[in-house]
């Protein structure tokens, strides 16, 4: 690959991802940072850092300008934008390219397609694949809705075209609360994402989150299986799986075939995700939304396939042809991942702020962990709470959850809490060692008193540990 200056727009745990396959493309990597993460481990590990302004993501992650400034300043070829931040802006891809640099994702038109959940949706009818029952498009006002919902059905969600990470959804049970929440919906919409439009989908109960990764260059596309991300809090997965537990290879065939011939149809570019939600009962599928980026879960998939993710997607932005064939995909054994926020599970999910002290990460045979996380390292209160990923994989799924469990076993943090704890629970539970969970479950399971975490103050006979010590 010839000499290019990658310029990576994120921070945390997936610009140290992405600093890591750029070295091993030998691409000079280039990290963005705030003026309050310019300790971060991703400034370290990279070949070169340029601050792009203050702590408020508002003034740095999320600012084009100084953003295009700095690139012009360090001679960036191509840009980067993780997950989340700038990541399916349309905006921001154009005027990458405008600026004369690749953007590393799919083009603006196609961010603008599928990247917008309302128009996804419709594309998805389109393309034949089948989606949940809801509105055509968005909703334009209150009556619009309350006839449109007539003919979806009750309960439904209120969902904001522009949402994201789990952010922007309302549910209405029937039509008072419909004409109650839609302008909440629009106008919450409209500050959080600055676009207030909305569109309704049936609420489905008892559905499993499944997901699909795909690779596509534009001319064809491939499917890296399934993601199962049932265990969810506050529709923000915690807990992710590859292969899921539900599907056989029939579904699994089905659902994946879905993927790519929808990723076909639009032509697309790039690493993507088509989440559906699935029916265990009667097998079916419904499209939810596309992620035209690459997701927080993607190294279950890396861990199954052998497939490095984020080295495909900087080739094919680069402009080499996909080098993958189906048939040359395959998959072996089970992996998991659990998201370790800076959230007290204990208390609430309380953001715990703090410095690293002390910091013991697993070893051994299958295990990946992926964070900016290290001893010393003061968090920032700015940003969004996951600060490590742990990834486990194993031949099958019950040597994958024992593995968890011994991994977890080895993690020591002190300083601050994490949602270790939650896992370290989590991985023993019944349904989750049946694989017998939808996407309500989590919730329910946090609600039941049975579930608490014993609380050391209670059992006399263990010494209470040191304050803000995390021991799973
Ligand atoms: P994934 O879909 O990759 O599993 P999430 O949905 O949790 O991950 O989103 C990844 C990150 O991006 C999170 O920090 C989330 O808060 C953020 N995010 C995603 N979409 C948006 C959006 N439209 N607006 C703001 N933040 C978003
Ligand atoms: P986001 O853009 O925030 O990721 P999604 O549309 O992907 O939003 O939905 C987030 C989560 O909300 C899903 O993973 C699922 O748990 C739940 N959800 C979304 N749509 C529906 C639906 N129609 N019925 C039931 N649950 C849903
Ligand atoms: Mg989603």
């Amino acid at each position: 690959m010839k000499a290019t200056r990658l310029l990576i727009v994120n921070r945390g745990e997936i610009a140290v991802r992405i600093v890591r396959a750029a070295q091993e493309l030998g691409l000079t990597s280039i990290v963005t940072h705030s003026e309050v993460d310019a300790d971060s481990l991703a400034v370290t590990l990279a070949d070169e850092a340029v601050c792009i302004g203050p702590a408020q993501a508002a003034k740095s992650y999320l600012n084009i300008d100084a953003i295009l400034d700095a690139a012009k300043r360090v001679g960036a070829h191509a840009v980067h934008p993780g997950y989340g931040f700038l990541s399916e802006s349309p905006e921001f891809a154009r005027r990458v390219v405008a600026a004369g640099m690749v953007f590393v994702g799919p083009d603006a038109e196609l961010i603008e397609r599928m990247g917008n959940k309302a128009q996804a949706r419709s594309t998805a009818i389109a393309a034949g694949v089948p989606v949940v029952p809801g509105s055509a498009g968005a909703v334009v006002d209150v009556q619009d809705a309350v006839v449109t919902a007539a003919e979806v059905g009750f309960p439904l969600l209120i969902k904001a075209a522009a949402g994201g990470g789990g952010r922007g959804i309302r549910s209405a049970a029937d039509e008072a609360e419909l004409r109650h929440q839609l302008p909440l919906a629009q106008a919450e919409a409209q500050a959080a994402f600055g676009d207030g439009a909305v569109y309704l989908e049936r609420y489905i109960e008892r559905a499993r989150h499944i997901e699909v990764q795909i690779l596509g260059d534009g001319k064809r596309a491939v499917h890296l299986f399934e993601r199962e991300c049932s265990l969810q809090r506050r529709r923000q997965k915690v807990f992710e799986e590859s292969p899921s537990p539900a599907l056989d290879e029939t579904a699994r065939q089905r659902l994946c075939a879905s993927a790519v011939a929808l990723a076909e149809y639009v032509g697309y570019v790039a690493a993507g995700t088509l989440e559906y939600l699935y029916d265990d009962d009667s097998g079916e599928f419904f499209f939810i939304e596309m992620n035209t980026r690459i997701q927080v879960e993607h190294p279950v998939t890396e861990m199954i396939t052998g497939i490095d993710l984020v080295r495909e997607m900087l080739r094919v932005a680069l402009g080499e042809p996909l080098s993958l064939t189906q048939d040359a995909i395959t998959r072996r054994g089970w992996a998991v991942e659990m998201r370790l926020n800076a959230e007290d599970p204990d208390n609430g999910f309380f953001p715990s702020l703090g410095t690293v002290e002390r910091l013991t990460w697993p070893t051994g045979p299958g295990i990946r962990v992926d964070t900016g996380l290290y001893e010393g390292y003061r968090m920032p209160p700015y940003y969004d709470s996951l600060v490590a990923k742990l990834i486990v994989w194993d031949e099958s799924r019950e040597a994958a959850l024992n593995r968890a469990a011994r991994a977890l076993g080895e993690f020591h943090l002190t300083g601050f809490t994490t949602t270790a704890g939650l896992h370290a629970r989590l991985v023993q539970d019944p349904a989750v060692r049946c694989g017998d969970f939808h996407t309500a479950t989590l919730e329910a399971w946090l609600d039941d008193p049975a579930n608490a975490a014993t609380d050391p103050s209670t059992r006399p006979e263990t010494p209470a540990p040191a304050p803000q010590e995390t021991r799973p």
